[in-house]
């Protein structure tokens, strides 16, 4: 237990201080899942109040960030928007971590690269494109603060993480009736307010899919529904076609075509038709816990998958912020597999 935690801190510091690691031996997808003898440690994640201290603590750092408490969890956590607005005309993107509290790597992207926009490693984009980060809009279940039973959680550590809000409800299903108070924080005080163009909603899915007979690192997805603006759809696909290319290119990405549903219950749908703007769902590999074996992944491939959404903001930034994604090739589109579950047993 001891080394594998190791092994994972090290490679996520070696990959982060070299900015672009050597290509490793075998593509993130294939890494070790739980297999019912790994221990799920959450250690390496923030908790809800350790990521509120790190966004406070770039907040007094960057000139450029503006940190915004956009209104309360169930169980009265603030829910924060780190913004950076250089110019309001600027095209604008939202990036969306953690609806389901259980999905906590792409949090930890967000928050490295909420770092590396006070760096030099980012010179100049945001001066073409402003960005938007919420992370963790369910810190109560990204805690485990919740009122239903937790029995059957697979992490270890003393916390526990849920899909669920602290109410049992699914927040990527309530963008229709907006009834919970993480929902109507980002409908009333972010979607409503900026003038967004692009917006990635993160997640994490199980562990066993697969495209072309490999284990995949993630899935991407378009709005689905048929009331989305086919312009809508068509800069999504864009979106798409950018962090296709960031990440299925590195030799450690592969992605397929996530297999979704048209309800505009679900942000993707449902914000590209309530807002017309271009979403994109990006469901990384292996949730951080579950009661479901296959579902959680061992921490071994945690550096890659943290690196992958850092990434995938990274690149979409960059191409909003020169233009590119206006001439994004879609046609990869066309041909993308949808991915399958590995048969394990
Ligand atoms: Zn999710």
């Amino acid at each position: 237990m001891k080394t594998s935690r190791t092994v994972a801190a090290l490679s996520l510091a070696v990959l982060l201080a070299s900015g672009a690691a050597a290509a490793p031996a075998v593509a993130v997808g294939e890494g070790p899942n739980y297999g019912g003898n790994e221990t799920i440690n959450t250690s390496i994640l923030h908790t809800y109040d350790k990521m509120v201290a790190e966004l406070k603590k770039q907040d007094a750092r960057q000139p450029a960030m503006e940190l915004e408490v956009i209104g309360q969890s169930v169980k009265g956590r603030d829910l924060y928007l780190a913004k950076y607005i250089s110019d309001p005309d600027n095209p604008t993107i939202l990036y969306l971590t953690q609806q389901h509290g259980n999905e906590q790597l792409t949090t930890e992207g967000a928050l490295e690269y909420i770092k590396h926009l006070g760096t030099g490693k980012t010179k100049g984009v945001l001066d073409g494109v402003n960005i938007l980060v919420v992370p963790m809009l369910n810190p109560d279940g990204a805690m485990g603060d919740v009122d239903f039973p937790l029995d059957g959680y697979i992490a270890d550590g003393g916390r526990t993480l849920t899909r669920a809000n602290a109410t049992g409800t699914d927040l990527n299903r309530d963008h229709v009736a907006k009834i919970q108070p993480e929902t109507q924080a980002l409908h009333e005080n972010v979607m409503s307010v900026y003038g967004i163009d692009y917006m990635i909603d993160l997640h994490h899915q199980g562990t066993q899919s697969e495209r072309d007979g490999e284990l995949v690192s993630g899935s991407i997805l378009f709005p689905t529904t048929p009331n989305a603006d086919p312009a809508v759809v068509e800069g999504s696909k864009r979106l798409g076609a950018v962090v296709f290319d960031a990440v299925d290119s590195t030799g450690w990405g592969h992605l397929g075509r996530y297999v979704g549903g048209s309800a505009e219950t679900i942000s993707r749908n449902g914000i590209a038709v309530e807002y017309g703007i271009s979403t994109l769902l990006f469901e990384m590999r292996g949730m951080s816990d579950n009661t479901n074996e296959s579902a959680v992944l061992g921490q071994k491939s945690n550096g890659y998958l943290i690196k992958q959404t850092v990434t995938t903001l990274d690149a979409t930034a960059r191409a909003i912020a020169d233009g590119s994604i206006d001439t994004a090739d879609t046609s990869f589109w066309d041909t993308l597999a949808e991915q399958t579950t590995r048969d394990t047993e």
